[in-house]
Formats: C-alpha cells, sequence, structure tokens
C-alpha cells in the first residue's frame, strides 16, 4: 500500500463532538449514537453531517465504516440515488475506466489512513482484524453510497471520487454551502437516550474524584429513598 496523506474536511478543534452534537446525531438518526469518537463533517451552521465511529466499538466488535452518514437531508438524498440504481452505473464505470479504477484504490488507502489516525487519536489503537477492509464496496465495487458521501464530506473534495460524484448528483436536495437544517428533524422533544462517547465515558472512569462523587451521590439517593420510605410507613 502507498503511503496516503490524513485528508480531513475539518480541524481538530472542529471534530471535537460536543454534548450538543451527540444529542442532535441522536435525534438525526432517532437512536441513541454509541461510540462516536468525532464528527467528520458539519453543515456551515455547525451541525454534525457525518459520526465518525471509533474502529472498535465498546463492545470489542471491530467496525469498519467509520464515516456514518447522519444528516436526513443528505441519507434521503443518497437513498434516493442509490434507488435509481446509480450504484450499478458507476460499477459499469468502474470497470470501464482505468483512471476512475485507480483513483478509486486510492481512495481506500486514504480511508484506511484516515481510520488509522482515528483508531491512535480515539485511543482504540489498530485493529488487526479490519486492516485493509474499508467499506461501502472499496476498493473495487460500489455497495453503499452512504459511506462514499460520508468520507467525502470528511475527507474533503478531491479524495473519493465516487462520493464527490454522489453529492454532486444531490445537488438539488443538498450543497454544502447552505443549511438545510431546519425541520430536518425533531428537536422538541427529548433526544433518544443514549451512551456517552467514549472518550467522556473514560475520562469520568478515570477520574478518581469523579468516581468518589458519584459514589457519594448514589449513596445519597439510597439514604434518601429509605428515609422517604420509613415517613410512608
Ligand atoms: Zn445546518
Amino acid at each position: 500500500m502507498t503511503e496516503q496523506p490524513i485528508r480531513e474536511a475539518l480541524d481538530a478543534a472542529g471534530r471535537v463532538p460536543s454534548e450538543a452534537d451527540l444529542d442532535t446525531l441522536s435525534r438525526q438518526l432517532n437512536r441513541p449514537v454509541r461510540d462516536v469518537v468525532e464528527i467528520g463533517a458539519r453543515c456551515v451552521c455547525g451541525n454534525p453531517l457525518v459520526a465518525t465511529t471509533a474502529p472498535r466499538l465498546s463492545s470489542g466488535i471491530p467496525f469498519p465504516t467509520t464515516y456514518y452518514l447522519a444528516h436526513p437531508v443528505i441519507t434521503a438524498a443518497v437513498s434516493r440515488l442509490e434507488a435509481a440504481g446509480l450504484m450499478n452505473e458507476m460499477n459499469e464505470n468502474l470497470g470501464e475506466d482505468p483512471q476512475l479504477a485507480q483513483a478509486y484504490v486510492a481512495a481506500h488507502e486514504s480511508f484506511l489512513a484516515n481510520r488509522d489516525a482515528i483508531g491512535a487519536r480515539s485511543g482504540t489503537g489498530a485493529v488487526p482484524e479490519i486492516a485493509g477492509v474499508s467499506a461501502g464496496g472499496m476498493p473495487t465495487r460500489v455497495k453503499c453510497l452512504h459511506v462514499l458521501v460520508g468520507h467525502s464530506l470528511a475527507a474533503g473534495e478531491g479524495v473519493n471520487p465516487l462520493g464527490d460524484q454522489a453529492l454532486e448528483a444531490i445537488s438539488q436536495w443538498w450543497t454544502k454551502d447552505k443549511c438545510y437544517c431546519v425541520g430536518a428533524w425533531d428537536t422538541e422533544s427529548a433526544a433518544p437516550s443514549r451512551d456517552r462517547s467514549r472518550h467522556v465515558k473514560t475520562q469520568e472512569m478515570q477520574d478518581p474524584a469523579a468516581k468518589r462523587a458519584d459514589r457519594a451521590r448514589k449513596r445519597a439517593q439510597r439514604e434518601a429513598a429509605q428515609g422517604s420510605d420509613q415517613d410512608d410507613a
């Protein structure tokens, strides 16, 4: 494998997921998000577009996909492309256009380099079970356009040729220069309850003061519960 430079649309500060980002992702996906270690891409308004998932989940399971497309306007638009048969067309083009095929292999290698970097940054480390295995059908096929678009958004233009093509093809529904967030997901009711990101969880577990405070809080809750039981009796 040739060395690939790490290409990322967001700088280090922009990638850090805030509590609000994790809530927004849970709302966008309508389920609690897990093991999200970074934000891969953001709307011009700042909302997350792509959830970057650790290459190994907290459960220990290797997770090759990395870039999860979360924004409902984009996921719906990409689903329309899939339904319209764009993947078949892309697979034919890969078979007929050696330059495209070569660029797609480079995208695969770049994806792997990014995933290694994310594993290093998030503390997951190397995940040998998925070494050389990327996602979305790369390096030779197209099996999921959502992954390719997620990769394109996270890496920036010019890295994944087919992700870039798909983004171009959804431009009637979504473009990166505009905010399409208003009304795109439920912001009124409570967010789907979620696990906290591994980053936050790890920090809490390593902090003895936080542990002590948590134990004290639970003890106080137990005592309060017992007290009220006695009052009722
Ligand atoms: Zn927005």
